[in-house]
């Protein structure tokens, strides 16, 4: 995996600016696009969440982890220090986001997060609380005029909302974790469990059962694996002691 600019949680200064207020649920906003689709191209940090591949994943048929392998890009987050997904833009077609087909969204109703949200942002805080603010597009075109609630029902983030806070929770939990297997694991050791994490957070997700008790399993076996990784370096460290003393 190799290292980008562009993280998990809003980590390396992507989120909210100074600017950019908290709305409340009544808070009313408007903006304007004339549906171009210049938001979805040219973009090298639209970031999926385990959820967000589970979703596309099931809108095309295809595995998680297949659907990660034709769309997407994984890196190694400079900051998190947990694997990245981000969609692809395809080169060939003006770097045009691998969904985009005619300005218009071919998995509009499996859409990222990211992109429900537009020109939302979402900010969520360890203890769970969700907040939301208005990022001004700079666009002309059609007015869209909306309260906060209505918007959020709207775009299907509410409904989904429980299951993006456990994933920030649960990312920001492993991030707080990384510095320490990053110092104990042997570079060998540790590249076995950061695909293990990629498992974990994106790939063992049957499409037939729901997100979220897949996502609590997977943290189970998770720390099982990491036991075990453990375990094996300590067999290996005992060995390479033994075989130097004799
Ligand atoms: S927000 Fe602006 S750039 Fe994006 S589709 Fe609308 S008009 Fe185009
Ligand atoms: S997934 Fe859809 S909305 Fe999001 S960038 Fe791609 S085409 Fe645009």
């Amino acid at each position: 995996m190799k290292d980008h600019q562009v993280d998990l949680c809003g980590a390396e200064g992507a989120g909210r600016a100074p600017d950019m207020p908290f709305l409340e649920e009544d808070s009313v906003f408007s903006f304007q696009c004339a549906g171009c689709g210049g938001c979805c191209r040219h973009r090298e940090d639209i970031v999926l969440s385990g959820y967000d591949l589970y979703r596309l994943s099931r809108r095309l048929g295809l595995p998680p982890r297949l659907t990660a392998r034709t769309f997407c890009r994984i890196y190694l987050g400079a900051v998190s220090r947990l694997p990245v997904l981000r969609l692809a833009p395809v080169r060939e077609e003006h770097n045009n986001c691998p969904f985009l087909t005619e300005n218009r969204c071919a998995v509009h109703e499996a859409r990222p997060l990211v992109c429900a949200l537009y020109p939302l942002g979402q900010e969520i805080s360890p203890d769970g609380r969700v907040r939301y603010y208005f990022q001004s597009t700079q666009c002309g075109g059609q007015v869209y005029r909306a309260s906060l609630a209505d918007y959020l029902a709207g775009q299907g983030i509410k409904e989904r909302e429980p299951l993006d806070v456990r994933w920030a929770q649960c990312c920001m939990e492993l991030e707080q974790q990384a510095p320490g297997w990053e110092a104990s694991f042997h570079p060998v050791i540790l590249r076995r469990f950061q695909a293990k994490l990629c498992q974990a957070l994106y790939y063992r997700y049957s499409l037939a059962r729901p997100w979220l008790m897949q996502l609590e399993e997977n943290l189970t076996w998770l720390r099982q694996e990491r036991a075990k990784l453990e375990q094996m370096q300590q067999h290996i460290h005992q060995k390479n002691r033994w075989n130097h003393s004799i």
